[in-house]
C-alpha cells in the first residue's frame, strides 16, 4: 500500500528569522520528497539547493482591463467607478489595475475588453535534495496568495508523479493572502521563531492563524541562547497554549557562512552545533508528523 501524501509547511511570523535556512536543511534530511518554494514575493530557496530548471511555465493571475479609444465616448464612467484608481485620462494603469471588471460592466460603449495577464512565471528544478517548485512573480503583481496556490498544487502533481510520501513547504512570512494558500490543507505547521519581543508577539498571530485553520502546529527557536529571558517567555507562552516546540537551534556563525556560500547547513557545516540542533528538529517534527492524523484536526500536545 502507497504512503500518503503528507504536506508540512515551514512558516515565520516575519522575514529573516531562519525559516528558509531551515527548510533547505530540512530538504537534506527528507529523503524522498517535493519542496514548494511558496514565499513568492522573495523565492530564495533555490539560492540554497540549486539545481537545473526542468520546466517554466507562464503564471496567468487574473484579469487586466483595456480601453479601446475608437469606441470609447469619453464619458468618465469608468474612471469615475474605479475604486483601485487605476483609469486616469482614459487609460489603463495595468500595474494598479486588479480586474475587478466593474469598468468594463459601467461602459456604455462596450469599450473596455478585459484580457488575461501573465503575473509570473512557475519553474520546476531538479535539485540534488529532490525538485523544487518556485515561481518569480512579476513586480507590482498583486496576485501572491494565488501564485502560491499554484505553485503548492504543481509541487503536489509533482510528488504524486514521483511516488513522494512528503511535500515541504517554505512558506512567506506574516500572515497574508500567501500564507493562507501555504498553510491551508497542510498536515503540520512549523513556526520559526528568535526570542525577541516581536518575535514572540508575531508568532502568537501565526499560531492563531493555523489554529484558525485546524492545522497543528509545532514550534523552532532559533538562536535560543541570545536571549534566555525572552526564550522562556516563549516557551511558557507555548506551554500556556500547549504547543510543543520541536528544535531550539543555538547562534552558530557557520550558519550565515553556509548561506554566503549558497550551499544548505547540513552540506557546508555537517556536526556543527547548529546543524546537530537542525537534524534533531527535523527527526522530532517527523516523529510528530506520524502522530498526526493527515489533515490533522486536532491540537498535538508535547513529545
Ligand atoms: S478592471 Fe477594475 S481595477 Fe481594473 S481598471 Fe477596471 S475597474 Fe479599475
Ligand atoms: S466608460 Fe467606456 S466610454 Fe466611458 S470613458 Fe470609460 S471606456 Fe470610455
Amino acid at each position: 500500500m502507497s504512503m500518503p501524501l503528507r504536506q508540512v509547511v515551514v512558516l515565520s511570523g516575519k522575514g529573516g528569522t531562519g525559516k528558509t535556512t531551515m527548510t533547505a536543511g530540512f530538504a537534506c534530511y527528507a529523503g524522498k520528497q517535493v519542496i514548494a518554494d511558496c514565499d513568492v514575493d522573495a523565492s530564495n530557496l533555490s539560492l540554497l539547493l540549486q539545481g537545473e530548471v526542468r520546466s517554466s511555465t507562464p503564471f496567468i493571475g487574473g484579469l487586466k482591463a483595456w480601453i479601446d479609444p475608437d469606441r470609447c465616448s469619453r464619458c468618465g464612467k469608468c474612471e469615475e467607478h474605479c475604486r483601485f484608481s487605476a483609469i486616469k485620462d482614459l487609460k489603463v494603469d495595468s500595474m494598479a489595475c486588479e480586474g475587478c471588471g466593474v469598468c468594463h460592466i459601467v461602459c456604455p460603449s462596450g469599450a473596455v475588453e478585459l484580457s488575461e495577464a501573465v503575473s509570473g512565471d512557475i519553474f520546476v528544478r531538479d535539485t540534488p535534495y529532490g525538485t523544487v517548485v518556485d515561481a518569480d512573480m512579476l513586480p507590482g503583481e498583486p496576485n501572491s496568495g494565488k501564485l502560491a496556490a499554484r505553485v503548492r498544487a504543481v509541487a503536489r502533481e509533482e510528488a504524486m508523479l514521483q511516488g513522494a510520501s512528503l511535500v515541504l513547504v517554505d512558506g512567506p512570512p506574516g500572515t497574508g493572502c500567501p500564507v493562507i494558500s501555504s498553510i491551508t490543507g497542510t498536515d503540520l505547521a512549523i513556526i520559526v521563531t528568535e526570542p525577541t519581543v516581536s518575535g514572540g508577539h508575531d508568532l502568537s498571530r501565526v499560531v492563531d492563524l493555523a489554529d484558525h485553520f485546524g492545522i497543528p502546529c509545532a514550534i523552532i527557536i532559533n538562536k535560543h541562547d541570545l536571549n534566555p529571558a525572552q526564550s522562556e517567555d516563549i516557551e511558557r507562552e507555548c506551554a500556556r497554549r500547549e504547543i510543543t516546540i520541536v528544535g531550539r537551534l543555538p547562534f552558530d556563525e557557520l550558519v550565515g557562512e553556509a548561506i554566503i556560500n549558497g550551499q544548505p547547513l547540513p552540506v557546508y557545516a555537517p556536526g556543527s552545533p547548529a546543524e546537530i540542533a537542525l537534524r534533531d528538529t527535523w527527526e522530532n517534527i517527523m516523529a510528530l508528523l506520524d502522530r498526526t492524523p493527515p489533515g490533522g484536526l486536532v491540537r498535538l500536545k508535547g513529545l
